[in-house]
């Protein structure tokens, strides 16, 4: 499983999840080049360790593990895979 980024990130995009995990998984961070371009962040899901640090820091509420992704966001769970198939 993974935690996923939905889409009350659209256009907020903080960063704050970027600093708490622990396994640098959820791009792009502020270095990195496209940051500036993209409406979001997404999560890569076969580097999270599902350890949920992510999820409390949000300040939008936007971070689900994927089984409790509200159905009205579930292709948001395809579209944080898609930016690192
Ligand atoms: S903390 Fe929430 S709003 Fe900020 S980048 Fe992460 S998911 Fe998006
Ligand atoms: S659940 Fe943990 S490992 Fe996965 S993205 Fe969030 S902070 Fe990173």
């Amino acid at each position: 499983m993974t935690y996923v980024i939905t889409s009350p990130c659209v256009g907020v995009k903080d960063a704050s999840c970027v600093d708490v995990c622990p396994v640098d998984c959820i791009h792009p961070t502020k270095d990195e080049a496209d940051f500036a371009t993209v409406d979001m962040l997404f999560i890569n899901p076969d580097e999270c360790i599902d350890c949920g640090a992510c999820e409390p820091a949000c300040p939008v509420a936007a971070i689900f593990e994927e089984s409790a992704v509200p159905a009205a966001d579930k292709q948001y769970i395809q579209i944080n895979a898609q930016r690192f198939a």
